[in-house]
């Protein structure tokens, strides 16, 4: 079955006028669930990086997974107040508004490499942000993987423009 299908779409979540792309669906679906882990990994496949970042809480999910395929230790990106250590912290673009996200100021060692992993990319808002951070804390983002990509948001060309090679799998208007 292709990826595409084992995606379910929600329209007007969480308000009106969204199709939000619903991927428990995929992750409940062990066949899916693999595939899409496997072609996120594929181009890393045998290479060193050695650490994946996620996003709370799609990301933690599915970069869970890439990171004990490609054997990489994981870090956690956070909404600010969560996580118990001390942090390091950025503001990021959401549709309206701003907020912060974080991570502890000890997840990653300086030219480390990193890939992100979240679900879905729309107008890349919150990927700049963890990018941001992480290059801020000195590792080498290699790439920033999502299954979904929403082209018209024009997230994936803005990552792209950051120097940041994107991989994504499916892609929905
Ligand atoms: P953005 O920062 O605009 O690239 O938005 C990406 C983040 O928002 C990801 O963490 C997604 O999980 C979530 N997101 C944005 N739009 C959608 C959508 N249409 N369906 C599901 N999740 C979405």
């Amino acid at each position: 079955m292709p990826l595409r299908a084992a995606i379910r779409t929600i329209p007007d979540y969480p308000k009106e006028g969204i199709l939000f792309r619903d991927i428990t669906t995929l992750l409940g679906d062990a066949k899916a669930f693999r595939k899409a882990v496997d072609e996120l990994v594929q181009p890393w496949a045998g290479m060193k990086i050695e650490k994946v970042a996620g996003m709370e809480a799609r990301g933690f999910i599915l970069g869970g997974a890439v990171a004990h395929q490609l054997s990489s230790g994981f870090i956690p990106i956070r909404k600010k107040g969560k996580l118990p250590h001390e942090t390091v912290s950025i503001a990021y673009e959401l549709e309206y508004g701003t907020d912060e996200m974080e991570m502890h100021v000890d997840a990653v060692a300086q030219g480390e490499r990193v890939i992100l992993v979240d679900d879905l990319i729309a107008t890349g808002g919150t990927a700049t942000g963890a990018i941001r951070l992480l290059q801020k804390m000195g590792a080498d983002v290699v790439a920033a993987c999502f299954v979904i990509d929403l082209p018209d948001l024009g997230g994936a060309k803005k990552i792209e423009a950051l120097g940041v090679p994107v991989r994504t799998l499916v892609a929905f208007e």
